[in-house]
């Protein structure tokens, strides 16, 4: 299967409608689109009265071509919750993404939507298979748009609805998005009351629904349809089988977050929780934040891209996709646009890249390659070059968070009793993580990293990013390059050396003489930190465990037998931890991800992306290993 989703296929109405080629159908009613939405969605599902009053509402949505339904539900938010604290998640799903042109061009007819169009516009996921989150802090709105078929999401994406909106095509000329199999999965995500709206009363949907217990009835149609159908889930929560590695904390009720180590990692779960509403303090040993491994001047945010289409491949992706908007929302001017020039460094990077490159998961406006010879150079448009000091003190930088320097934490249950009961703890500390929480019994590594710079060069005309092992780094007058990524101890001391520079300055010559060149008479500057890696080297990211507690819930395993006692786990304990060197890119939408599961949002990963990083991942592999 290509990785690449395959685009909308577009004709339009001299109105503007536009037209799906490949069904036959137009995105919305002739007569009037915005009416309709309001007609068929919002007033089906009982809206706006249903989401006054809780703290957030989640909507589901199959099919969301235009985004049309999207802000229709946005403007009527807006108009009826302001001055609440409450938050909208809207959560849908596309097959074939239109182009941000096209969106723009079929919702300019509206000239109320014309301010929020634009925002969403200005964040319009590019064309990859997969999650993608986009968040509208002011209109406090969350919108996670998976890309790809409606039926292979349903089935691992990990959210409860309030609501549904089920926009396909007609129901005769687009099957896929009507299958029989999807019914039941929609009940699987259904809260108990939740209502579905539709704008069809075709047979086989109004079967579809009843035959997986949700209570169907017609009522009347808007424009030239004559009727139209309501639904709602009278049956109790269900939230099918749990996926083993996943532990889903229970939300229980939070009013203060606390977070334990202010690198990049405790900066954005600071700003994600903060973002919510919820007071922030951030604790670290040092003085200021950022004095590990994030506190280099100079940083490169850019995807590693695997040839191979798997959850872990898609986490890399959107990881990257989502720390660039997050950035480039939050980080103050901090973080620039760059074009980074990867270059192949063995025959396996050559096949890989051309692997890639020949089924690429980016569009080609994000990904490009280039062939001289033997060598072979992909070029990742767009990505980031980041100030990560700065950066993370900007994160910070926000009236529901506190920094409190200089707090040494040992022991994470002494820190506990001097808080208030409703208060959650997220241990961001790298690895210090790992002592902190011993019960949990994770293994993780040091590496020390090096990097060394010069501020002394002479204005650069543009920004330029080398990555390939090592990087190098140019803007203004400075040029850093590095990293070193070497075995330490775990209570070592980062210090530089001459050798981690001579092997930072060899990489550089290989990768750019004339960057090396530029440095002849240049004063350096070096810096080392420890990065925290775990055994298959992906993040840590979830709620806190006692691993003797857990191990024996999940023997069953051993034995290839189901576990059927319920996970328990620490639930005023989260962690975040196991970076690496990928901290920047990583930080982000874990960060999101723990928030998500603290206030029982939507996740923004599916769940098989999301056992990439769960906590639980490693006594469950060494389990079934026996
Ligand atoms: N809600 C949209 C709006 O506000 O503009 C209009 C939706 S349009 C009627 C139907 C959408 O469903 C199209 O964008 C189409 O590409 C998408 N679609 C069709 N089959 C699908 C499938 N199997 N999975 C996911 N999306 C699908």
């Amino acid at each position: 299967m290509a990785r690449l989703p395959e685009p909308a296929k577009l004709e339009w109405k001299e109105d503007g409608t536009p037209v799906a080629t490949s069904f036959d159908d137009v995105y919305f009613s002739l007569s009037d689109g915005l009416e309709e939405t309001r007609a068929v969605f919002l007033k089906a599902c009982g809206l706006p009265e249903g989401w006054q009053s809780v703290p957030s509402y989640t909507i589901a949505e199959l099919g969301f071509g235009t985004g049309l339904n999207f802000l229709a539900t946005v403007e009527a938010w807006l108009k009826s919750t302001t001055g609440q604290n409450n938050w909208l998640h809207f959560t849908s799903v596309e097959k074939h993404p239109m182009s941000p042109q096209d969106a723009a061009r079929a919702l300019a007819r509206w000239p109320d939507l014309e301010i929020l169009a634009a925002e969403l516009i200005a964040q319009w996921p590019v064309p990859a298979l997969g999650p993608h989150r986009l968040v509208f802090p002011d209109w406090r709105v969350t919108l996670t748009l998976f890309i790809g078929d409606a039926e292979d999401w349903l089935n691992t994406m990990d959210f409860q609805a309030d609501a549904w909106f089920l926009d396909g095509f007609a129901p005769a000329k687009n099957d896929t998005m009507w299958a029989e199999a999807l019914y039941p999965l929609m009940a699987r995500h259904s809260k108990k009351g939740t209502r579905i709206g539709t704008y069809t009363v075709a047979g086989a949907v109004r079967r579809g629904l009843a035959a997986a217990g949700f209570t169907v009835a017609k009522a009347p149609g808007f424009g030239r349809k004559r009727e139209r159908l309501e639904a709602s889930w009278p049956g109790t929560e269900e939230t099918g089988a749990p996926d083993l590695p996943l532990m889903r904390p229970t939300p229980k009720k939070i009013d203060r977050l606390v977070v334990i180590g202010a690198g990049i990692a405790g900066a954005s779960v600071a700003r994600s929780f903060a973002l919510r509403g919820l007071p922030v303090d951030v604790l670290d040993q040092a003085q200021a934040p950022a004095q590990g491994a994030s506190g280099n001047p100079i940083g490169l945010v850019m995807p590693r891209l695997d040839a191979a289409d798997t959850p872990q491949a898609r986490l890399l992706l959107h990881t990257y996709l989502f720390a660039r908007r997050f950035y480039t929302q939050h980080g103050g001017g901090l973080a620039m646009r760059v074009d980074v020039e990867q270059a192949a460094q063995s025959e396996k990077d050559v096949q890989r890249f051309e692997k890639l490159l020949a089924d690429p998961p980016l569009p080609d406006t994000t990904l490009t390659g280039s062939k001289t010879g033997t060598d072979v150079v992909l070029t990742h448009h767009d990505a980031m070059m980041v100030r990560p000091n700065l950066l993370v003190s900007e994160l910070l930088d926000h009236p529901n968070i506190s920094f409190h320097g200089g707090a040494q934490i040992d022991d994470l249950a002494d820190l506990t009793g001097r808080y208030p009961e409703n208060t959650l703890f997220i241990v961001t500390s790298g690895l210090a993580s790992q002592s902190l929480l011993s019960d949990m019994d994770i293994q993780m590594a040091g590496r020390l990293g090096q990097v060394d710079w010069s501020d002394q060069l002479p204005e650069a005309d543009e920004n330029r990013a080398l990555a390939s092992g090592h990087y190098a780094l140019r803007t203004g007058t400075s040029l850093l390059f590095g990293a070193t990524f070497e075995a330490i101890a775990a209570d070592q001391m980062p210090e530089t050396s001459e050798k981690a520079r001579a092997e930072n300055l060899d990489a550089l010559k290989a990768m750019s003489p004339d960057l090396f060149e530029a440095l002849r008479s240049a004063e350096l500057q070096s810096r080392a930190s420890v990065r925290a890696t775990t055994p298959d080297r992906m993040p840590i990211a979830g709620p806190v465990f006692h691993a003797d507690t857990l191990r024996e819930t999940l023997a069953p395993i051993t034995k290839g037998a189901p576990v059927t006692d319920a996970l328990s786990y620490n639930t005023q304990q989260c962690v975040l931890t196991g970076l690496g060197a990928r901290g920047f890119t990583f930080a982000p939408l874990l960060a999101e991800t723990l928030a998500a599961q603290a206030f029982g949002e939507p996740l923004p990963l599916s769940r098989k992306e999301y056992e990439q990083v769960s906590p639980t991942r490693f006594l469950i592999r060494a389990l079934r290993k026996g």
